[in-house]
């Protein structure tokens, strides 16, 4: 299922979006009550759901798309440095203060706050005074269906509901003047996702395309299957010490081709457009103001 979270003459609603990606059909739970939410949706379960048959389907076209996931209940975890070559090119921008090891050995996790998420075609807030080192990181999100601690790597996918894309917009002179990665990159606005949540039963995420493009020009374009560190071990080892909860994100790390790899960087400007495409879930498209 390619699940959105929409706004139609006002209201908020969930929604299965069709195979021709023309119409979304409005879910209610089984038992008519309506879904406020998509937290609700996960914590409930995909056999908790049926389209609605109060309300019909409405056109793609006449509404406003959301994060999936607006508000997410808690931070997003996030993982740094998860492909070799981005992590080489971090390691030579001078940007990176936090570790002596520009590969690292095991997954490199931080977080961002919840407030900082925005959904597709949302602006993001230049934060004119503040930075002038903005930059953008394409990423796979995996969103968890079953919560768990000590999730083993062998049974980590069946806890994972679905995926979205996130852009994790990070100030470099943030990160790197304060030798950590939270401030920088919880900014106001700086946590695109979208546009659509896919389901796990439409999605293998062991080998997708990841692309990138700052207005027309391509920046980063990668595979998943680059990745470092999988999806199991991502959440075997952050469920190691913390219980996952249903509807938790993990961004699993962006490829080479960010703004701070360039010699000079080549950070956003107000006027640019990030757009985000990976195989299978659409594109995510952010103008910066
Ligand atoms: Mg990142």
């Amino acid at each position: 299922m390619r699940l959105v979270t929409y706004l139609h003459h006002g209201m908020t609603g969930v929604g299965v979006l069709d195979a021709q990606h023309a119409r979304i059909r409005p879910l209610d739970l089984v038992d008519a009550r309506p879904i406020p939410d998509m937290l609700t949706l996960i914590r409930e379960g995909l056999d908790a759901i049926t389209p609605s048959v109060m309300r019909p389907a409405v056109p793609l076209v006449d509404v406003d798309l959301r994060a999936p996931i607006p508000r997410p209940a808690r931070n997003i975890f996030c993982v740094g440095k998860n492909y070799r070559r981005h992590a080489e090119e971090f390691a030579r921008s001078g940007f990176d203060t936090s570790a002596a090891d520009a590969v690292p050995e095991n997954p490199v996790v931080f977080t961002k706050v919840p407030e900082s998420v925005i959904g597709d075609h949302e602006t993001i807030l230049y934060p004119e005074g503040i930075s002038n080192a903005v930059d953008y990181e394409a990423e796979l999100a995996v969103v968890i269906g079953r919560g768990g601690r000590g999730i083993r790597r062998e049974e980590a996918m069946s806890h994972v509901f679905g995926y979205t894309i996130v852009n994790d917009v990070s100030a470099r002179d943030w990160q790197q003047r304060h030798g950590q990665w939270f401030l920088g990159k919880s900014f106001d606005t700086f946590c695109p996702m979208g546009p659509m949540l896919v389901t796990t039963d439409e999605l293998d995420p062991s080998a997708l395309d990841i692309r990138c493009w700052v207005n027309d020009e391509l920046r980063q374009h990668a595979n998943t299957r680059d990745l470092i560190f999988d999806i199991p071990t991502l959440i075997a080892t952050i469920s190691a010490g913390i219980t996952l909860q249903p509807g938790d994100i993990i961004a699993t790390g962006t490829p080479e081709g960010v703004g701070a790899g360039f010699d000079p960087p080549r950070f956003l400007q107000r006027g640019n457009e990030v757009t985000i495409e990976i195989q299978g879930i659409g594109r995510l498209v952010n103008g910066v103001s």
